[in-house]
């Protein structure tokens, strides 16, 4: 039995699973194999170098599949001040009709998103945050736990209690972001309220992500102890995977009298992370990953990985309601 939810429904998509938008990784090629795995595919804008690289990018992703899939917008501190007008204008002029948005005051994105007709999934990291989104008319709210990669903002509350507090407090269908990576968690977002779930790290180690084998491999090696938070001391914490580069910019941080954004910049910058995905070397510096890293055993292409999880959290489902009714032959 399909798992359908407001999301497939929304969305127009098989399985409730959506690839979260990931600096350098959110390319065509992992796009459209989400896409024809049956889940959404999410193109992160800024990986790409100008509004116009969008434009291309959202091309070659629709000539790879014949399936939905969206586009990330992420607001949050750059070093260099993106276009995030000209990516939004890009994507809008491209027929492009879900798209992700993020980070801090998107208030004039979603307006923008929404008279243009677009299906809006923002991510939120606090209750507060989510219900202020509700408000301007946003369509699917991605509650991101402090599991998460990237950017988990500053207020700590894993999932477990986050969903729980969505499935209370809000009227627009969400999904669970941060901390999942197989069936068990898929299982458990749908128990507590969730319409879908969002993955980042779990798509990272997958055949079609464009990243070096050795950061897959890697990633297969590590456990939920191997990230770290960098920023924390700066208010815009994020979630990386734990190196010598990651170590350095903590302790950094930590000195007595703190540190500016100046004295952490080259080691922190995106390029130098993007060359991690390019030579292979987990060491040389930034990159995201979430605590999901713990449950990733093996590198499946994107379409064994969503089979896997529809039919294995379908299985959880069929034995959690075989329990009740076993119990009630007691
Ligand atoms: P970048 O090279 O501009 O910056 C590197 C890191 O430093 C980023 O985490 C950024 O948030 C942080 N940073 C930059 N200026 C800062 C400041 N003044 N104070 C505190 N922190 C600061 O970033 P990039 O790799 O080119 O990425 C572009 C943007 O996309 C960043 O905001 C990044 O956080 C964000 N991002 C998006 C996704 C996504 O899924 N869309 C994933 C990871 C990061």
């Amino acid at each position: 039995m399909p798992i359908v939810t407001p999301l497939t429904k929304l969305l127009g998509i098989r399985v409730p699973v959506v690839q979260g938008g990931m600096q350098w990784v959110g390319l065509p090629q992992l796009v459209a194999a989400v896409s024809n795995a049956g889940g959404l595919g999410i193109l992160t804008a800024l990986t790409q170098p100008s509004p116009e690289h969008l434009r291309l990018a959202i091309r070659e992703t629709r000539q790879k599949t014949d399936k939905p899939f969206g586009v990330n917008i992420t607001l949050l501190p750059t070093i260099n001040p993106p276009d995030y007008e000209g990516y939004a204008r890009v994507a809008v002029e491209e027929g492009v009709k879900i798209v992700e948005t993020a980070g801090n005051s998107p208030s004039k994105l979603i307006a923008f998103l929404k008279s243009q007709g677009c299906i809006v999934i923002h991510k939120c990291t606090t209750i507060r945050h989510a219900k202020a989104s509700e408000r301007l008319g946003v369509d699917v709210i991605s509650v991101d736990g402090f599991e998460c990669a990237g950017h988990p903002g500053e207020d700590d509350i894993p999932g477990m209690t986050l969903l729980a507090r969505a499935a209370q407090e809000l009227k627009t269908p969400f999904i669970a972001s941060g901390g999942i990576g197989d069936s068990r968690g898929f299982a458990a977002a749908l128990a507590l309220g969730a319409a879908g779930i969002n993955m980042g790290t779990r798509f990272m180690a997958t055949v079609e992500s464009p990243i070096h084998q050795n950061i897959k491999e890697t990633m297969v090696k590590s456990t939920e102890q191997d990230t770290v938070h960098i920023f924390r001391t700066l208010r815009n914490t994020a979630r990386v995977y734990k190196n010598k580069i990651s170590k350095e910019v903590v302790a950094i941080e930590n000195r007595p009298g703190g540190a500016k954004f100046e004295d952490i910049r080259e080691l922190v910058s995106g390029a130098r992370g993007k060359m991690v995905y390019e030579n292979g070397d987990p060491e040389y510096g930034i990159w995201s990953l979430g605590i999901s890293v713990g449950v990733i055993k093996d590198i499946p292409t994107c379409e064994e990985l969503v089979s896997r999880l529809e039919s294995e959290t379908e299985a959880i489902i069929e034995n959690l309601s075989r329990m009740r009714v076993e119990r009630a032959k007691l």
